[in-house]
């Protein structure tokens, strides 16, 4: 039988957390990122996983926390889409902080989506896949031989800084032409009001594009080539058999697709292709799953 686990989300909107046994959320909830320190958000994120755990009158093994940045020796660095009081900070404070007596498992967000999309998603036939999460920011996990690639600072396959353009809009990273500063869904949103477009988001923009509004459609086209740009880079050195897109603008992929396919067949070298782009099977809720497969593996290896 699947034990219980807990999972948390950090995101610069929101933290969501949930009860989760296998791929199934038994409950969730979440709150909105407020100007809290993490030890505040996370202590009132720990009352609320406790009270959730006592209405279904269970007990959960571990914690698995996917937080907004690299974690390298146990600590979150640059949490940049965070109020301060993230960065910097210790995954044992965060434990400290959730107060659930349970270990705590913590690992960047797009790791712990690709982790979700590995062990229940798309990706459970495949053992060497690339993760691209499109939201708010731009993030990538890369699964191979089924292990997550980590990297010298947590921080591998970290594709949303990767630079496609010198001349690009400038990124929150202090460089420019990153993917993120083109295809996130700000940078869209950004792009399509400085050509002279109304005010709008992401998704009410695609909507105008599948109504076939010529600037809603050349905004996505652009994010799609910045996109097929990176894919052909992440093909090049790590021959993933697919990519899975996850993340709120993975709803977008229809409008994103023929352009960041074209993009990428042009740039990839031959033997790096076919590279089939799936849709993540878990949406928003992968980093969740991934938090608490993470936890459960993890701390089935730690003595209790
Ligand atoms: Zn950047």
């Amino acid at each position: 039988m699947r034990t219980l686990q807990y999972a948390v989300d950090v995101g610069g909107t929101k933290v969501a957390f949930a009860l989760v046994e296998g791929s199934r959320l038994l409950a969730r909830s979440h709150f909105p990122t407020a100007d809290l320190t993490a030890a505040q958000q996370l202590a009132q994120v720990g009352r609320a996983l406790r009270a959730m755990a006592r209405r279904q009158d269970r007990t959960a093994g571990a914690v698995g926390l996917s937080v907004p940045g690299p974690v390298l020796g146990g600590v979150l660095r640059h949490a940049p889409n965070m109020p301060a009081g993230w960065s910097g900070e210790s995954v044992a404070s965060f434990g400290r902080a959730l107060g659930l007596d349970v270990p705590v498992f913590a690992q960047r967000d797009a790791l712990m989506g690709g982790l979700g999309e590995f062990a229940h998603g798309a990706g459970q036939d495949l053992s060497n896949f690339a993760y691209l999460t499109l939201g708010t920011g731009i993030g990538g996990g890369l699964i191979l031989g089924g292990q997550p690639l980590l990297g010298a600072q947590g921080a591998a396959s970290e594709i949303g800084h990767l630079q496609v353009s010198r001349r690009g809009p400038p990124c929150g990273c202090g460089r420019r032409g990153c993917v993120e500063a083109i295809a996130s869904g700000p940078a869209i949103a950004r792009r399509y009001q400085a050509a002279g477009g109304a005010p709008l988001t992401p998704a009410q923009i695609a909507e105008r594009a599948r109504a076939g509004e010529a600037l809603a459609r050349s905004v996505y086209r652009t994010a799609g080539e910045a996109l097929g740009a990176a894919l052909a880079a992440w093909a090049q050195v790590a021959n993933p058999e697919a990519v899975i897109v996850g993340g709120s603008l993975a709803r977008s992929l229809d409008l994103l697709s023929p352009a960041m396919t074209r993009s990428l067949v042009r740039r990839a070298w031959a033997a790096n292709l076919p590279l089939p782009v799936l849709p993540a099977a878990l949406g928003e809720d992968a980093p969740l799953i991934g938090a608490a497969w993470l936890a459960e593996t993890a701390s089935a290896g730690t003595p209790a």
